[in-house]
């Protein structure tokens, strides 16, 4: 039986975004499909790897509207599209709802207010890889179910490959499967490919020299195809070099084990980060997300190890839903102690008398409010410093790992791919991970990955459906 390549609404990518967009599409009376790449059933997305919190900038999702605009302001110090923050903060309690009712189960994975809304089952607290059968994997299922009910397709295998445009107006794609070039027509295409986190290229063009020495904490399918045919179509883009990512153990270089949990950010967030000659690099205190993309710019982002001692090890150490303390040390990464600074710098391998220097200076500069003074300056941001001096103390070599990119296509608050003029490129549209605009302003601030997928999912479905409604009128 021939396929059909007629739709309405094609998305490329079956992530929560794609999938989001088609399902919701299909529920209002439109012929649409998914391409996605991925052949296997349980195809790699960074949807399927998540946690699973559906959060606005830490926050609870069901906040008013304006909290909600007023959080996201405050993470990146107003640094964000309005337009898109007024469309996250208006449209994220109805998504959940939306979620919800199309299968989707959460439970509140902790006491904090941002984490009411986690898919359940929650993933377990350990070390490592644990995807299977999770929330999210169990969502994408749901998701996938409701799209054949509604006659929806998912093409797997199918990887789109260039848009087709005629007078500056998206018509298709062209995609390859099984070595052939497939030819889909459309009235409306969303691209939904996760954004650029997989394409070393992209990445030491607009983020960092060494993307061989960065931690690929993602699934390696979001690379940067949605970027480059929107860009050949005409599309604005912005801040692609930002990106979501947290500190991991160096050990995750090499050991499965580590990553994509547990996150080091907690504790290097309350503590210092050296480099092999024991300097400060960074400025610790503006958080995980920042610290993380100072690493990855740097020649060698290998470089750095963080040092802390027994109040932050058994306080920040057990803070997290999957503490380093004591996931660490569970999946097999290290972790040097000693009760002295010399002893501890020997067994990390760093230089003894510098460390102790170093950290005697950031002690006086916390004891006397002099954090300003110090180089690079120590912020409070995520908190206040504390003096490292009860042993015992510790060190943990750290690597930098990128979850997604925050920047990407410019869209507007339909999602809407925009030019460079601000006009909108009609067939158009963006949603999730590939998306610039919202994220990355201030110090990194992050609004959160699945809420922005499925928000903006939904809302390219409702104008792709106004527009083809308006033109069977
Ligand atoms: C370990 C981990 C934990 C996370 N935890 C959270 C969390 O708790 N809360 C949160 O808010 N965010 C979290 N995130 C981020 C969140 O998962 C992502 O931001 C979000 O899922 C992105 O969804 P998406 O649909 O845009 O992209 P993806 O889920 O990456 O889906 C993109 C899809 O497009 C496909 N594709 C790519 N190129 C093509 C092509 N040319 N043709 C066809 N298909 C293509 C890919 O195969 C993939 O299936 C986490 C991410 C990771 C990796």
């Amino acid at each position: 039986m021939n396929e059909p390549t007629h739709f309405d609404l094609l998305a490329i990518g079956g992530g929560f975004a794609g999938l989001c967009t088609a399902v919701r599409g299909a529920e209002l009376g439109m012929r649409t499909a998914v391409l996605e790449a991925g052949a296997d059933e349980s195809y790699r997305c960074s949807s399927r790897w998540a946690g699973g919190i559906f959060h606005v900038s830490y926050h609870d999702v069901k906040l008013s509207p304006d909290e909600l605009v007023a959080a996201i302001n405050r993470q990146t110090s107003g640094e964000t599209d309005q337009e898109l923050a007024a469309a996250i903060a208006a449209d994220a309690g109805p998504t959940v709802d939306w979620l919800a009712s199309r299968g989707a189960v959460f439970t509140q994975a902790s006491p904090a207010g941002w984490h009411r809304f986690t898919l359940a089952p929650p993933r377990l607290p350990v070390a490592g890889q644990d995807w299977q059968g999770r929330g999210p994997d169990r969502l994408l299922g749901e998701l996938r179910r409701r799209l054949d009910e509604r006659q929806g397709r998912l093409f797997l295998g199918t990887r789109a490959a260039s848009l087709r445009l005629r007078r500056g107006q998206v018509v298709g794609i062209n995609a390859h499967k099984d070595g052939k070039v497939l030819e889909m027509c459309a009235d409306a295409v969303a691209i939904a490919d996760g954004g650029f986190p997989g394409n070393a290229e992209l990445f030491s063009k607009y983020i960092g020299p060494r993307p061989d020495r960065v931690l690929m904490r993602h699934a390696g399918t979001a690379i940067g195809d949605g970027l480059r045919m929107a860009i050949d179509a005409g599309a604005a883009y912005v801040g692609l070099d930002r990106f979501y990512g947290h500190l991991l153990s160096r050990d995750a270089m090499e050991n499965e084990g580590l990553w994509p949990y547990p996150q080091i950010d907690a504790v290097a967030t309350a503590a210092i980060v050296v480099d092999q000659r024991c300097c400060r690099i960074l400025d610790e205190g503006l958080g995980g997300i920042s610290i993380t993309n100072d690493l990855a710019r740097l020649d060698d982002p290998l470089c750095a190890t963080v040092i802390c001692d027994a109040p932050i090890w058994e306080g920040a150490g057990k803070a997290a839903l999957i503490p380093p303390n004591p996931q660490l040390l569970a999946g097999g990464g290290a972790l040097h102690r000693s009760d002295t600074l010399e002893a501890l710098a020997e067994a990390a391998g760093l230089p003894p008398e510098n460390l102790a220097a170093t950290v005697a200076e950031y002690n006086d500069a916390v004891r006397f409010n002099r954090l300003t003074t110090l180089l690079p300056e120590r912020s409070a941001r995520s908190g206040a410093p504390q003096r490292i001096e009860t042993p015992p103390f510790f060190a943990i070599p750290i690597c930098a790992g990128i979850t997604n990119t925050m920047g990407g296509i410019a869209i507007d608050g339909h999602g809407r791919v925009k030019r460079p003029d601000g006009s909108a490129i009609t067939g158009l549209y963006a949603a999730g991970g590939s998306t610039g605009g919202l994220e990355g302003g201030g110090a990194l601030g992050y609004v959160g990955g699945l809420i922005k997928a499925c928000v903006f999912g939904l809302r390219v479905a409702e104008h792709a459906a106004g527009q083809l409604h308006r033109c069977l009128k």
